[in-house]
């Protein structure tokens, strides 16, 4: 039963864009993605945030951050918290594997990540997803279960559980800036997986509540194979997002998901 998630559609900008060319950006992809029923999230830089803020104001697009840190606050230089990010944001990637891979993030600190994200209103999209060779060797669903269950276990640590508006995004890491795409249908097994997991985890409603996205080199001509199946909810968009074509038409494409799904 799909009928109750939202359909979204989150751009990830990356290390992409200035403070001078992403609110131009994000005025133009507001403007070209205008369609009923789906909820469309940008999470440009940290330094982006302001001035995408402003260009986005009164279009319906939420602003998200990709990152938050793991404590309140403190002696910790260059770094960016929840509560500095509250205001400027709604939304929080957290857990992209290009920071588990280049920052060394765990299960754990993801899992206090998701924390500061509840307490500063941020609603967090928590990326999961396997490398090639654990696809290959067939432990894909191992690896995803895994993650999840590290971070609930520390969420538990903490007397929390998953937040209740959480997002997740399943992110083959083999597929992210690859050009190379899961197939619709194991996208959609994993996501399966993904409720199971929180089902057993006592999320509420076995977790049918928690929309799941897939990301992975999406594009407008990629996104139908995610968007066919009824256990994907939308997608998180890498390097697709930067292109206003690119996210017209694949926003286009989740307007036909979401009035087939009751929301438009
Ligand atoms: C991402 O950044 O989460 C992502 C999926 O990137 P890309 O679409 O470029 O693969």
């Amino acid at each position: 039963m799909t009928g109750q998630r939202p359909v979204i559609i989150a751009a990830n900008w990356k290390m992409n864009t200035t403070p001078a060319s992403a609110g131009p950006l994000a005025a133009e992809i507001a403007t070209a993605t205008q369609v009923a029923g789906v909820t469309r999230v940008i999470c440009p830089p940290f330094v982006c945030l302001g001035p995408v803020g402003a260009a986005l104001a009164g279009s319906g697009v939420a602003v998200g951050a990709q990152n938050v840190h793991a404590e309140p606050a403190g002696a910790y230089t260059g770094e960016v918290s929840g509560q500095m990010l509250a205001g400027l944001a709604t939304w929080c990637i957290v857990g992209h594997s290009e920071r588990r891979r280049d920052q060394g993030e765990t299960d754990a600190l993801i899992g206090r990540k998701l924390l500061r994200c509840a307490e500063n209103g941020l609603r967090a999209i928590l990326c999961v997803g396997e490398q090639f060779a654990e696809r290959q060797a067939g432990s894909a669903e191992a690896t995803v279960r895994n993650q999840l269950e590290a971070t609930l276990a520390e969420l538990r640590r903490h007397d929390s559980g998953l937040p209740a508006d959480l997002v997740i995004a399943y992110e083959p890491v083999w597929a992210i800036g690859t050009g190379l795409t899961a197939r619709g249908s194991d996208a959609a097994e994993m996501a399966q997986q993904i409720r199971h997991i929180l089902a057993a985890a006592g999320v509420p409603n076995g977790g049918r509540d928690v929309p799941v996205l897939y990301g992975g080199s999406v594009t407008s001509a990629a996104i139908d194979e995610f968007l066919a199946e009824p256990d994907i909810d939308g997608a998180l968009v890498g390097g697709a997002s930067l292109k206003v074509d690119e996210m017209a038409g694949i926003v286009a494409r989740a307007g036909l998901t979401a009035v087939a799904r009751g929301h438009a």
